[in-house]
């Protein structure tokens, strides 16, 4: 870990705040930071990806259809998405936000926390030397 990581990761949420959306018939085998790919079967949608917002870079697939965990998605007429309920990593960053007309909301106590902890390991490995 760098002295710049939670640096880097603030401003990696800042830049990629909303999400900028795409459909096709499948998902992407690459994405993009700050966009969002939504599968479509006709005009149904059934799986959305995206790259994890907080940066560490780690992809998410989210089901709109079948077992469960599964999301509900809404778009606007400007193609901007909603999903429901919240993504919640349980592996990894830990990251927990909303995705709410196109912009990623994040659930702020753990935001802070994640960040706090970021902090916290930086500075024990800098004494440390
Ligand atoms: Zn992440």
């Amino acid at each position: 870990m760098k002295w710049w990581q939670p640096i880097y990761r603030w401003y990696y949420r800042w830049r990629y705040r909303t999400v900028a959306c795409e459909f096709d018939t499948d998902l992407p085998a690459t994405l993009q930071p700050g966009r969002c790919y939504v599968a479509m079967d006709q005009d149904f949608p059934w799986a959305v990806s995206l790259q994890c917002p907080c940066g560490c870079g780690e992809p998410i697939t989210l089901n709109l259809v079948g077992s469960h965990p599964v999301w509900k998605l809404t778009k606007t007429t400007e193609n901007l998405i909603t999903l429901y309920p919240s993504v919640w990593r349980t592996r990894g960053c830990e990251s927990h936000f909303w995705v709410k007309q196109g912009r990623i909301v994040w659930a702020r106590p753990h935001w802070t926390k994640q960040l706090r902890r970021q902090l916290y390991r930086w500075l024990r490995l800098s004494l440390r030397r």
